[in-house]
């Protein structure tokens, strides 16, 4: 399977391949003994090693810079750790939990806002994951359950139909999603024994992509894609907005673009969390909002995902605008609101003149 070809998991390993010049390797040895790294096969063949700031190579090639960590960073940036009642579980709404079956990913983005955990534990116990199960279980108000991890879908098919099973033989769960970067980082992983493993659970599955640049979704990536969705399995993305990968309009509307030529729902648009050592990945929210509008003005409703800030402390992912609306008074104790259009000219509502 290509996505076992040749996994570059050691600093030496992109030397090797080119991606990085040898004078760096003490450096990135240096990341690499603090956070996890590795660049698969699939990933290596899509960068352009011409290219200096290639948009693949910058979200997995460990950086120097990871290692200053600026005010407000914390280990648990988005405060899972308060909301997790049992090892695997984090239940911060109440009509949805996390299931992290698995703590590895196939690849290790630079800027992940779990850097903490991933790549140390592995899975799951067989007693933890029962015990995740039977919380879902006793929960009746749990009618979604999103596997995340790391990677669900680094699962083997057996293991991952086990938990399906599981899930599908509690009747309040009516959804499961999955949380996953395998199509983008090893495509060959979508396998049709994937998607058996999936639909053993005859529940309603959503799949949610996590890709940030349109470069990432080459051919194999489009084709694992298809079997997913030609299966009957509605997919949608998820994206964090990157200082230098997609914080400019053109880059940010042809990743949304080629997602829903892919059939894939643009979901959520990350603004950067506040894990240790990321600060040179983050825009500023004003930014964010600004290419918020820019992708409004630019692109069909198809391409527009939600602006949301998963806030500090475990308080929840909000929407953070940009926002259309701004009152403008009251008329005979009526409110009056000043609406925006999508090339930026304003309006009131009720039009004047209206009673
Ligand atoms: C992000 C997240 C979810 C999913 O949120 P949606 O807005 O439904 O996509 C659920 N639970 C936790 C703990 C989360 O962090
Ligand atoms: S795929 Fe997700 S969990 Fe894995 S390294 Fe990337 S951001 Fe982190």
């Amino acid at each position: 399977m290509s996505s076992e070809r040749k996994t570059l998991s050691r600093p030496e390993h992109l030397v090797t391949a080119g991606l990085v010049p040898r004078e760096r390797l003490a450096a990135l040895r240096a990341v690499a003994d603090r956070y996890a790294v590795s660049l698969t096969a699939d990933l290596a063949e899509l960068i352009d090693p011409t290219d200096p700031i290639d948009p693949i190579a910058r979200q997995f090639v460990p950086d120097p810079a990871e290692l200053e960590i600026a005010a407000g960073e914390s280990e648990d940036p988005i405060g899972d750790e308060a909301h997790s009642p049992t090892a695997g579980i984090v239940h911060r709404y109440p009509d949805r939990v996390l299931l992290k079956p698995v703590h590895v990913c196939a690849a290790y983005c630079r800027f992940c806002f779990r850097r903490e955990t991933v790549g140390r534990a592995r899975a799951l116990s067989p007693a933890q994951l029962d015990a995740a199960i039977s919380y879902v279980r006793a929960h009746e108000g749990i009618w979604e359950v999103i596997l995340t991890g790391g990677d669900p879908l680094l699962l083997s098919t057996r293991r991952l139909a086990a938990i399906a099973e599981a899930l599908a033989a509690i009747p309040h769960v009516r959804i499961i999603r999955v949380h996953t970067r395998i199509p983008v980082v090893a495509p060959a992983r979508v396998t049709a024994a994937t998607v058996r493993a999936l639909k053993r659970a005859h529940k309603a599955i959503w799949v949610v992509l996590h890709a940030n640049h349109a470069r990432e979704l080459g051919l194999k990536v489009r084709a694992a894609c298809a079997r997913l969705i030609d299966a009957g399995i509605p997919m949608l993305s998820q994206s964090v907005l990157l200082r230098g990968i997609n914080d400019d309009a053109q880059s940010l509307g042809d990743l949304m673009r080629a997602l829903v030529e892919c059939r894939i729902k643009p979901y959520y648009l990350h603004h950067g969390d506040l894990a240790p050592g990321t600060a040179h990945w983050r825009t500023s929210i004003e930014d964010g909002q600004a290419l918020m509008r820019a992708l409004r003005g630019r692109l069909s409703g198809l391409c527009q995902p939600t602006y949301v800030l998963d806030i500090p402390g475990g308080h929840g992912k909000s929407p953070i605008g940009p926002s259309y609306l701004a009152h403008a008074g009251s008329t005979g104790g009526a409110c009056r609101y000043e609406i925006e259009d999508y090339r930026g000219g304003r309006h009131l509502y009720p039009p004047v003149g209206e009673p």
